[in-house]
């Protein structure tokens, strides 16, 4: 402390010249602006000879809204937010498509809100084709999308603001279930006003023209593409799909929608969220898959996770818990 104190003195008798070049450089340094925004969010890690790359499509924030969850209270609500270190009284979803390269050929499962409502939203959400361009890929190499159920955060960046298709030489690979529900003209009449109605009919100005005729349906159990299993998991809507992506022994699970966000919906696999079409069949799903993701020791690639979205999952009380797989700054 005295030495310090001593030294202190010291500085404060050399002379203004001497420590002015020392003074100019802070004032250099004080004047950098604040960059303001985020860099490219991709994330890549290899499944056996299979590359992933995750690329966020952005996130997005809002009060939560009355009847967000039909068995659970705003307080119950707040109280898991706030046990996972998360602000009170609003939900903040993340998006989080994959390219899978498998043997040579780029495959994007799911594909964000798109270039509409990235230029609505300011860029929070709809960031994909950015964020692939900062991945060094570039959206016309993609050979296939693959869609994971017919949901706008998972659809609607399939075509551009104009209607044309995003990925211009691209496969829509679709599951053959939910496909037939939301082109089903018997359906759309039946539907409920207000949520559903919106959903079909923005299924039917995505699916149509140009993206209809590059549509293939998928069915279960069966690979949607080479070392790509397309894997059951209703509920959520009738024909949401999960996916193994396997190479050699390496295999990682992307459930697509089994649960959203994690604090909520994997702390409380019970808690059916408004946007589950058959709250009891997704719960069902929900257990059924974590119960099997816990067993197996299965690494889970999760869409509405905290980027990159990568985890293992354990039991924990009534519900589960996710532990998230640490950056790797090697491939
Ligand atoms: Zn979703």
């Amino acid at each position: 402390m005295t030495d310090l104190t001593r030294r202190t003195a010291m500085v404060g008798a050399v002379s203004a010249a001497a420590i002015a070049p020392l003074v100019g450089a802070t004032r250099a340094s004080a004047a950098s602006p604040p960059v303001g925004k985020q860099n490219g969010g991709w994330y890549r890690y290899k499944v056996g000879d299979a590359e992933v790359t995750v690329v966020t499509d952005g996130a997005r924030s809002f009060p939560i809204p009355d009847g967000f969850i039909a068995n659970a209270g705003k307080d119950d609500i707040n109280k898991a937010l706030e046990a996972a270190h998360q602000p009170k009284d609003k939900i903040t979803l993340t998006f989080t498509p994959i390219v899978v390269n498998s043997g040579g050929k780029l495959y994007l499962i799911d594909t964000g809100y798109g270039e509409k409502a990235y230029t609505e939203n300011k860029g929070i959400v709809g960031q994909l084709r950015n964020n692939l361009q900062a991945a060094g890929i570039n959206p016309d190499s993609i050979d296939a999308v693959i869609i994971s159920h017919y949901h706008g955060d998972h659809v609607d960046g399939l075509v551009l603001a104009d209607g044309s298709p995003t990925f211009k030489n691209a496969e829509v690979l679709v599951p053959a279930v939910e496909h037939k529900f939301w082109m089903d003209d018997g359906e759309m009449s039946r539907a409920p006003k207000g949520r559903m109605e919106g959903l079909f009919k923005n299924n039917r100005r995505v699916f149509s023209g140009d993206i209809l005729k590059r549509v293939r349906t998928y069915d279960w159990d069966k690979e949607v593409a080479p070392g790509i299993t397309a894997i059951a998991t209703p509920g959520h809507t009738l024909g949401h799909t999960s996916f193994v992506v396997s190479s050699g022994s390496s295999k990682v699970f992307v459930q697509s929608d089994v649960t959203n966000l994690p604090a909520l919906f994997v702390r409380n696999p019970g808690w059916h969220a408004n946007f589950d079409q058959v709250p009891d069949m997704a719960e069902t799903t929900r257990r059924k898959t974590y119960d099997m993701l816990v067993a197996e020791k299965l690494m889970v690639q999760a869409f509405h996770y905290p980027f990159p979205s990568l985890a293992y999952v354990e039991k924990a009380g009534s519900g589960y818990r996710e532990s998230l797989v640490p950056w790797n700054p090697t491939i």
